[in-house]
């Protein structure tokens, strides 16, 4: 099978490496998707320095073998199924996993191609994966299978703010995990959602997903009002956001943000008004499970195609990257080849 290995600032190369087998609990997938995150366009742009290493943690594929131990097993995924891919390793043993939450999970993330090299998995033309790992979604196009980890996250970051139907939501940045914030909380029932960017161009776009308003960072307050649960998923804002912020209400911090930035809400605003700051960080299975349904049940469908930027191969890898390191995108995806065993 095929694997992308990222070998230095703007270099990628296609490798060869023998196709993995299941253990009993496992079941291997051939991949047939994998999109580019945050963490790829990093290593690409040379922005984190890690080389080399074999990077993709947004997959989704077929079953095209069960190990012993799941073969069979009622409600476990079999051969045939579509399923997308939770590639994270919780180890079920460290702190934070034994109080479940695993997103948190302290041990090694990662497996290791033949000569060490450290790979997520993603962009490879197969996985052996826990069985456990992988959540079918029915006959949904492989690209929106291949969303699964991150509306997976978002489903965990609605879950962290205590959003329920009825809230007032503001969204803050329009990008890719701002519009699957909007998706999510629109079929989630808010009675609300303000999605907040500098981009005219993203606020036309979120206006025909749904949002019930757009406003740049100057006017949000004065537009869209006090809010119930306020999503950051931009890498500032987190003052307007508080700001915005009416008693009860949450602040999630979801984007990854300068590791000096301060998020602060006054001592007394956060006991007489329990408003609140909280983070938002990966995924939890529960995430996986209701994400994976959304996929299947085909709701999402019309949010996930209009966040699809483009789809490249493995010889055109390079041509996906460039793509996404040089202007806004969605989500661009990556398809290997089927490996030939
Ligand atoms: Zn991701
Ligand atoms: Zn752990």
């Amino acid at each position: 099978m095929e694997v992308v290995v990222f070998t230095g600032v703007g270099e990628v190369e296609v490798r060869s490496e023998p196709s993995p087998e299941p253990g009993p609990e496992q079941v291997l997938v051939d991949i047939g998707a994998c999109g580019i995150c945050t963490f790829e366009r990093r290593l690409f742009a040379g922005d984190k320095q890690w080389y080399p290493v074999a990077p993709g943690h947004e997959s989704a594929g077929v079953v095209t073998k069960v190990g012993a131990a799941v073969d069979g097993l009622e409600g476990s995924p079999q051969v045939g199924d579509r399923v997308t891919i939770d590639l994270l390793t919780r180890c079920g043993t460290c702190a934070p996993c034994r109080r479940g939450k695993t997103a948190l999970c302290r041990s090694r993330q990662g497996r290791k191609l033949q000569d060490g090299t450290v790979s997520f998995g993603g962009f490879a033309g197969r996985v052996a994966i826990e069985a456990k790992s992988v959540y079918p979604v029915g006959d949904a196009p492989i690209n929106h299978a291949a969303m699964g980890e991150p509306i997976a996250c978002c489903v965990h970051s609605l879950r962290q703010g205590g959003f329920q139907p009825g809230d007032r939501v503001a969204i803050i940045g329009g990008g890719f995990m701002g519009r699957l914030h909007l998706a999510l909380t629109r079929i989630g029932g808010a009675s609300s959602i303000g999605v907040i960017d500098i981009s005219e161009e993203r606020l036309d776009l979120a206006k025909q997903a749904g949002a019930t308003w757009t406003a740049t960072p100057e006017e949000a307050l004065e537009v869209g009002g006090k809010q119930d649960v306020i999503f950051v998923t931009a890498m500032g804002g987190v003052d307007l956001a508080v700001e915005m912020a009416d008693p009860g209400g949450t602040v999630v911090l979801y984007s990854a943000f300068d590791k000096e930035l301060p998020a602060t809400v006054g001592a007394d605003k956060s006991h007489r008004e329990e408003v609140a700051i909280v983070g938002a960080f990966s995924q939890e299975p529960q995430d996986w499970q209701l994400g994976s349904a959304y996929i299947r049940s085909g709701i999402l469908a019309d949010d996930l195609d209009s966040l699809v930027t483009a789809t490249y191969d493995f010889e055109t890898v390079t041509d996906a990257l460039k793509l996404v390191t040089s202007e806004p995108t969605f989500r661009v995806f990556v398809e290997p080849p089927t490996p030939d065993d």
